[in-house]
């Protein structure tokens, strides 16, 4: 049986990316005077500022913050490309640290040049490198799989078999898995592999939107929560019943919305939030 509707705000997180207009400042001060208590700070929402000082700001703001999004994209026939990406990876832990999260995500990348086998190879290979880094300054890794009509360039990991599959190989109390209901949502196996996470206990984080019909644009067309066809209340259950305890972090790509009013596209946000 699905669980009740959520009805208050205690485990509400946004990502700055979907309130892309505002910067940090405005984010925070936005989201902490509407209830929102979790924030997700992508990197380029960091971009010349004094990483540290802004981590002490958004827990000024009383927000958590839940992850830094995002490291990966390991792959490439290139050997010379795939050592910058993990210099980018080393940074990515640097930043989280200073920032005072305790998660980065990774969207692990694909190379369409090579087939989907190596890039997963390359993806595994660059985990592993940076689990002892990620350990020591007390960061998890967390992969999130994507959408199979990203399998071209963004991720040669498609479903939540692959990621857990790859956790389990990996076998490191630093890499788990971010679950994102607009990537998983079609998955005829998600219930079980959802399960497997939390027995695993490598269920890192969940994220939520919608999909709409029609999409117009496959990356920033995204929906409110409750505005498409994902089953979210559902997912949620499952996720929950798996015993993940942790933020729902709404993660919106939406140039319609990046168009509107952000103080109104979040109150929005809430409304929608309240009935997953
Ligand atoms: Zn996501």
């Amino acid at each position: 049986m699905n669980r009740e509707p959520i009805s208050e705000l205690s485990k509400l997180c946004v990502h700055t990316i979907t309130t892309k207009p505002w910067n940090i400042n405005d984010a925070a001060k936005n989201y902490a005077a509407s209830g929102v208590k979790g924030i997700t700070v992508w990197r380029d929402a960091l971009t010349g500022r004094n990483i540290r000082q802004t981590g002490q700001m958004l827990r000024d703001h009383d927000l958590s913050i839940v992850s830094l999004c995002r490291g990966g994209f390991f792959p490439n026939t290139d050997p010379e490309k795939r050592k910058l990406a993990l210099d980018d990876n080393r940074k990515a832990i640097e930043e989280a640290f200073e920032l005072g999260t305790q998660l980065i995500v990774l969207v692990c990348g694909a190379d369409p040049a090579q087939s989907l086998e190596d890039s997963r190879k390359q993806i595994q290979e660059g985990i592993a490198e940076l689990i002892p880094e990620a350990s020591a300054a007390g960061i998890k890794l967390a992969i999130e799989p994507l959408h199979p009509m990203y399998a071209d360039a963004r991720s040669a990991i498609n479903t939540l078999s692959q990621a857990n599959d790859m956790t389990e190989t990996l076998n490191s109390p630093w890499v788990g898995v971010a679950v994102d209901v607009y990537h998983l949502w079609w998955d005829p196996n998600l219930e079980k592999e959802i399960e497997r996470c939390g027995k695993n206990n490598a269920l890192l984080a969940f994220h939520i939107c919608d999909w709409k019909t029609p999409t117009t644009d496959f990356l920033n067309d995204r929906g409110l929560v409750g505005e498409g066809c994902i089953p979210i209340r559902k997912i949620r259950t499952w996720v929950e019943n798996a015993g993940f305890k942790g933020f729902h972090e709404v993660e919106i790509f939406s140039s319609r919305y990046w168009k509107m009013d952000q103080s109104e596209f979040l109150k929005q946000i809430i409304t929608s939030y309240k009935n997953i």
